[in-house]
C-alpha cells in the first residue's frame, strides 16, 4: 500500500479475535459492526488475532475464523497481524513504563490479594499491597501499573460520555502476568496504536475495559481512537454467547441468512428484499445503509 493511500483513508478500523474457537454469532456482530462502521466511511479494517494467550488458543482456530470471515463477504486489508509476533513491542513499552516510574513488581498470589482486597468491577481490587516495594523476603511475580487516582472520562459514540475511576474500581492491574504473558489490556493499547487504528468496534462487555486502555494509552502518550460499542448477544440464562456457555459455531453455509440476522440484531432493518440475496449483494445494501445511530444503547440483547 503505497504512503499516499494511507493518507487519504483516515479511518481504519479492526476486528480482533481470538482463537479460541470457531465464531459464533456474537462474534459475528463484533467482525460486521466493525466492518461496516469502517467501510461506510471508507475506511480501512484490519484482522488481528489475539493469540497471546497461547495456552487457551485451539489449533485451527485462526484459519476457521479467517474462512468464516471470508464466507461472510467480510475482506480485511493487509496481513493478518497476530499478537504473539508483536512481543518486542510489549517488551518495548513495558520498558517505558518502568524508566517513568509507572509500574512496579507485584509479588502478591491471587490467594493473597482474595483474602484481602474488596470486590470492583472485575473480582477483587488490587489493595496495593506492593505499591511501595516489595514486601522483604518476597519475589516479584507480576507488572502492575501505578493507576493514577483520578476518574477516567471517555465518549462511547453509542453510550455517551462515560466515567469510570479506575484506580476505585480495579485498582491497579497487571501489565505481565506471573506467567510471563503480557495482559491484554496493554497488548491492545501498543496494537491499535502501531496499526493505526482509528476507531474501536466491539461488544459491550468490554466497555469496562476501555478506561484502562485510556489511562495507558495517557502514560505511553498514543493516540486515542474513537469507541463505539454494540450490544452482545446473550443466550436465554443471559449468558454472553461464547465458547464457555457453549454457544455453537456460526455456519458458512448459511452465510446470508447470518448476516441478516446480525444486522436485524444491530437495529439496521434490511430490506425485505434481501432474503435469500447473495452474500455480496447484502454486504454491499449494508455498506450503503449502515447507521451507527440505529444501534440499540441495550448492553446486552437475546440473540435471536
Ligand atoms: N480479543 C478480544 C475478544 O475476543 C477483543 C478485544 C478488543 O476488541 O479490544 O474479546
Amino acid at each position: 500500500m503505497c504512503a499516499d493511500a494511507l493518507h487519504e483513508t483516515p479511518v481504519r478500523g479492526r476486528f480482533a479475535p481470538s482463537p479460541t474457537g470457531p465464531l459464533h454469532f456474537g462474534s459475528l456482530i463484533a467482525a460486521v459492526g466493525s466492518f461496516l462502521h469502517a467501510r461506510s466511511r471508507g475506511g480501512q479494517w484490519l484482522v488481528r488475532m489475539e493469540d497471546l494467550d497461547g495456552p487457551r488458543e485451539v489449533p485451527g482456530a485462526r484459519d476457521d475464523i479467517l474462512r468464516t470471515l471470508e464466507a461472510h463477504g467480510l475482506e480485511w486489508d493487509g496481513p493478518v497481524r497476530r499478537q504473539s509476533d508483536g512481543l518486542a513491542l510489549y517488551e518495548a513499552a513495558l520498558a517505558r513504563l518502568m524508566r517513568d516510574g509507572l509500574v512496579y513488581p507485584c509479588a502478591c498470589t491471587r490467594r493473597e490479594i482474595a483474602d484481602s482486597a474488596l470486590q470492583g468491577i472485575e473480582g477483587a481490587i488490587y489493595p496495593g499491597t506492593c505499591r511501595g516495594g516489595l514486601p522483604a523476603g518476597r519475589m516479584p511475580r507480576s507488572w502492575r501499573v501505578r493507576v493514577p487516582a483520578m476518574p477516567t472520562t471517555f465518549i462511547d459514540d453509542a453510550h455517551g460520555e462515560l466515567t469510570q475511576d479506575v484506580a476505585a474500581d480495579v485498582g491497579d492491574f497487571v501489565l505481565k502476568r506471573a506467567d510471563g504473558l503480557f495482559a491484554y489490556q496493554l497488548a491492545v493499547v501498543v496494537d491499535d496504536a502501531d496499526q493505526g487504528i482509528t476507531e474501536v468496534v466491539r461488544g459491550a462487555d468490554l466497555l469496562g475495559s476501555t478506561a484502562r486502555q485510556i489511562v495507558l494509552q495517557q502514560m505511553l502518550a498514543l493516540p486515542k481512537p474513537t469507541y463505539l460499542h454494540l450490544p452482545v448477544a446473550v443466550n436465554p440464562a443471559g449468558e454472553k454467547l461464547s465458547k464457555q456457555s457453549l454457544a455453537p459455531r456460526i455456519a458458512p453455509e448459511t452465510a446470508s441468512l447470518n448476516l441478516l440476522a446480525v444486522l436485524s440484531f444491530l437495529g439496521q432493518a434490511p430490506a425485505a428484499d434481501l432474503r435469500g440475496a447473495p452474500v455480496a449483494a447484502i454486504v454491499a445494501w449494508a455498506i450503503e445503509h449502515w447507521n451507527a445511530r440505529a444501534l440499540p444503547r441495550a448492553r446486552t440483547l437475546p440473540a435471536p
